[in-house]
Parts: C-alpha cells; structure tokens; sequence
C-alpha cells in the first residue's frame, strides 16, 4: 500500500519573487499525516496558515501565478513549489516564509526539487489518497479547455498556441511521475513575451522579473544568454504550473488530463469543478482492488490492460497509437473493448479541419482493427503471431467524434475460422454509436515473415 509522506529533515530556499520583486527566504519542514501542504506567514503577527487549496486561492484580480490568501495575509505565486511538491509525491509539508513570495530563482522548479530531494522524502504510517474520476469531464473558459479523463495514473497532455512568429503550437504528453518530471518538466523557465513588460510593470507584475529569471520572447527569437533548455521549453513550462495548480485539489490527482492552452486562473477554476466530480480513493492493496471490482459486480476474468501493457502487446507507436487501454476477458476470448480519450490537442485535428475539428473516420476504424490486435496477440499461445486486417465492409460513420469524446471501441469476432475470420467493430460515445465496421482478418506468424 502506498503511504503519504513528508520530508526528513528542513530544507531553505531564498531569493527575490517574480511578481512582487521581493526578497524571501522559504523554509520547508516536515508534517505529520494528514497535515497537507500549508504556507506559514512567519513575518505577520499572527503567523498565518494558509493551507495550499482551491478555497484559499486568489482569484479575479490581474494576476499571473497562482495567489493563495486568508485574511489580508497573501503568498503569491506559489506553483513552482506546489509543482515540485506534487511531482515528487509530498503530502504533507510544512512551507515557513517570511515575505508574500517564494523566490523565483531560475524561473524553474529546479532549485525547489532540488532542495525537497536533498531534505530526503519520508514515509509516513497512513495510506496515500488520490481523487479520481470515473467518468470523463469537461471544462472551458475562455480559450482554454481542460478535459479530464479516468485513469490510473496521472497524466497530462498540453497544448499552447499564440498568434506570434516565433512562438506559435507546442504540444507535449507525459505522465506526471518523480522521474519524468526531474528529466522532463522541472527546469523549464517562465516565459512572458517582449512587447507586454511594460504592461505587467505598471500593473504592479513582473517587478522581480529579469533575463535570469524568465525567458523573454521576441519576435524571431528570444533575448536571453541562456539557450532554450528544450526546443519546447514553453509548453513544458505550462505542464510544470498545471501540475502545481491541479495540486491545489488538496491531494494528488489520478487522471489524464489534456489542456489547451491552460492559464492559473483557469486551472483553479477546472479545479474547483474537478474535485465535484472527483472520488478520494485510498491507495489499495491487489487483494483490496479485487475486493472491489468483486463488489462493482466485474467479473473474475476481466482485467483492463494498462497503455504500458497494450506498447507491449501491439508495435504500434505515437503518432498512430489508436487507443489507450483495453478490457479483455477470459471467459469471453473473442470479445474486447478499446477505449481511446479524444484530446483537442491530437495533431490530425490540426488539418482536419481548422476551426472545426473531427476525428477521421478512418482513424476510428484503425482504433477498432488495434483493439482487435490487442485481444489476439494477448493470448499467451499468440505472443509470436501478427494480425492483418484484408478487406473492411460496411463502414458507416454515424457521428462525427469531436475533441473532448471517450471512444469506448468494442469488437467482436462474427465468424471463427480459428486463424481467419470476419469481425465486427462499433465506437461509441457517451453510450451512442458513431463508427460501425466489418472487417476480415488473418494471423500471421512472426517468423513466417
Ligand atoms: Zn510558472
């Protein structure tokens, strides 16, 4: 089972904020179980706790990073720590500070990771807790749409996009995990665009803000020394404060979650609605998981195969991975179910068409025929074999499928003719269909070439 955790021992931090231009020394300190992560206002009279949530988040004032507040007493920009936090699976931590910022440092989450992974990370004696969901959802406001959909990990699939010469589409998938997020996300900068500085000054941001500290973008290129530390070193720094912003739930998030051009104000607000829909699921043992998919009424034989298993069963790769996991079932060889979230941020949905993005339908009959793989080549006595598909029959595209849609594909073989068939696809979403197909196949050995 897994277990919260805390640090082991202290660890310090300083240096001036982004925001408000002022100098802070920020001290992390190890908490008990069940404590979360709260900021302490050591320099006030009271001594403040603001405990690092959605309620106490700032919002509707023209701010730039995430604010939490209580009273009058505020700490700005606070989701670098609450990145790195996250990242690295800290429940509970104590976050002493003496100013209304943490240090922007390097504009990364580096010197914040670095200084939590030196203070060591401890165990403590309760379970872990997570918010899930069990169904998709949906939020938008403004240019940003952040979909969340069920999953056993947390993942996160970003996409910015700005009408500017030098800094147009990135886009980037990963899961959220300590090793991914110390090779991938954790040293990308902060970045703000050369003509809007003067702005943010005269409204009181970007006071602390400078070359060392954020990536300056110009027209063909950008003003920094520094080179870029990823070739997309902007999207990942949109993953880096939306891991930080999610972690606002007040527990870490299990879901894949796709973001189209995500902003704090934004993330808070998904937030807000997210933890409504979510569940909080303590981390179980596999015999409690068996426990309760025996109460959820699933049947013995039944096993969902994570994306992790479907890479190894099937050689299809990104871009043309079709689908994200699949249900099998013992007592049901030749049936199977696909499911496949339908992100804004798939590149087809760039060309096809702008403005009015959907699915190919092609590309949905391609999701059907890799499910199929997937339920052949995972019985054991077909681990060398390869499946082809020969003719496809009546196709009917009933639906267009959208960004934002959960494909659940289920396919069914019709006619058995043990290394020779004919199958019947159909994809569904939100319980209607969209894709119905036909299709011949024929298994092949490896070796046989
Ligand atoms: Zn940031």
């Amino acid at each position: 089972m897994a277990k919260q955790t805390t640090i082991q021992k202290e660890a310090q931090v300083e240096g001036i904020g982004l925001h408000t231009g002022n100098k802070s020394t920020v001290v992390f300190k190890p908490a008990q179980a069940g404590y979360g992560i709260k900021f302490i206002r050591v320099d006030l009279p009271e001594k403040p706790e603001i405990e690092a949530i959605w309620q106490n988040a700032v919002t509707g004032m023209a701010v730039r990073g995430s604010v939490i507040g209580k009273g009058d007493a505020r700490v700005h920009t606070i989701e670098h720590i609450m990145s790195s936090a996250c990242a690295l699976g800290i429940d509970n931590l104590q976050i002493e500070i003496n100013n209304n910022e943490p240090p922007i440092l390097d504009g990364s989450a580096r010197l914040f990771a670095d200084a939590l992974m030196k203070a060591g990370i401890k165990e403590l004696d309760a379970p872990k807790e997570y918010f899930i969901i069990t169904e998709p959802f949906h939020f938008e406001a403004g240019k940003t749409k952040i979909s969340a959909y069920p999953s056993d990990k947390f993942e996160i699939d970003c996409a910015i996009g700005f009408e500017h010469p030098f800094l147009k589409h990135q886009q980037i998938s990963l899961e959220v995990n300590k090793e991914i997020f110390c090779n991938e996300v954790v040293g990308a900068r902060t970045f703000c665009f050369d003509y809007e500085i003067e702005a943010l000054q005269k409204n009181g941001l970007a006071l602390g803000g400078s070359l060392d500290n954020a990536i300056v973008v110009a027209l063909d290129g950008i003003h920094n020394k520094e080179p870029l530390r990823y070739d997309n070193e902007f999207v990942r720094h949109k993953v880096l404060d939306l891991i930080g912003d999610l972690y606002l739930a007040g527990k870490p998030v299990k879901a894949k979650i796709t973001a189209e051009k995500p902003g704090h104000q934004n993330n808070i607000g998904f937030i807000k609605e997210f933890v409504k829909k979510a569940v909080i699921k303590k981390e179980t043992t596999t015999a409690e998981a068996a426990m309760e998919s025996s109460q959820t009424g699933t049947t013995a034989g039944e096993r969902i195969l994570s994306h992790e298993e479907v890479l190894k069963i099937i050689p299809h790769r990104y871009p043309f991975i079709m689908i994200d996991k699949v249900k099998i079932n013992e007592a049901e060889p030749l049936k199977a179910t696909g499911y496949k979230c339908v992100s804004g941020n798939e590149g087809f949905f760039q060309g096809h068409f702008p403005g009015a993005p959907i699915m190919p339908g092609v590309l949905i009959v391609e999701a059907m025929a890799q499910t199929s793989c997937v339920m052949f080549l995972s019985k054991p006595e077909m681990k060398n074999c390869l499946a082809y598909f020969m003719s496809i029959d009546n196709v009917k595209f009933r639906r267009p499928v959208k960004p934002g849609d959960y494909l659940e594909l289920k396919v069914e073989v019709v006619k058995d003719g043990g290394r020779r068939g004919k199958m019947k696809g159909q994809a569904f979403a939100d319980g209607k269909l969209m894709t119905e197909a036909e299709f011949m196949f024929v298994i092949v050995d490896k070796t046989a070439g």
